[in-house]
């Protein structure tokens, strides 16, 4: 017999760095090159098996056009762990990590973090490179993966990581 966890995971960070994208290439293995904002919050159920146990997360992608605080409370209400992304293509994005996104995270008790630095696949426009993310990484003392949700890579290593250290903790 397995034994059974369930977590809820949500996933944030600017508009338009790929979060949808990831969670579809996660939970589907699909990716959409066309893939439409997202409006209001949706959540995904994925079941991850390792050792004897079977990890269930609840992931939640919620829309950038969040009107409504209650909705956003709600939202971040109860939740695991968080997953923040941005795009190695778009500094802001970067930015508001520490600005915004990993401020109003940190605000939830007890929640494991990660970091995706998306985008990978787009080697032209790359502006922050594997040491910037290093450095991220070090600074913020949490880790930091770089993905593409575009190719796979480090996609399902990055989730399954975050799954484990639930598991553990
Ligand atoms: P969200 O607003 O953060 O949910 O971002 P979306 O998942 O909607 O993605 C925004 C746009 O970026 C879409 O056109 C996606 O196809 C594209 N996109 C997302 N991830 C990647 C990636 O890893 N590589 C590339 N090249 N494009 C991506
Ligand atoms: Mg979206």
């Amino acid at each position: 017999m397995s034994e059974k966890f369930g977590f809820k995971v949500i996933i944030t960070g600017d508009t338009a760095v790929g979060k949808t994208s990831l969670v579809r290439r996660y939970c589907d293995n699909k990716f959409d090159a066309n893939q439409k904002p997202s409006i209001g919050a949706d959540f995904t159920i994925k079941v991850v098996h390792f050792a004897k146990y079977e990890v269930i997360l609840t992931i939640w992608d919620i829309g950038g056009q969040v009107l409504f605080d209650n909705l956003r409370d709600f939202y971040y209400q109860g939740s695991d762990a968080g997953i923040i992304v941005f795009d190695v293509t778009n500094q802001d994005s970067l930015k508001r990590i520490s600005a915004k996104w990993l401020p109003e995270m940190q605000s939830i008790n007890n929640i494991s973090i990660i970091i995706l630095a998306n985008k990978i696949d787009l080697k032209q426009d790359r502006i922050i490179g594997p040491e910037e993310c290093q450095q991220l990484s070090n600074d913020l003392g949490i880790p930091v993966f770089e993905t593409s949700a575009k190719t796979g890579i480090n996609v399902k290593k990055a989730f399954e990581v975050l799954a484990k250290s639930l598991v553990e903790r």
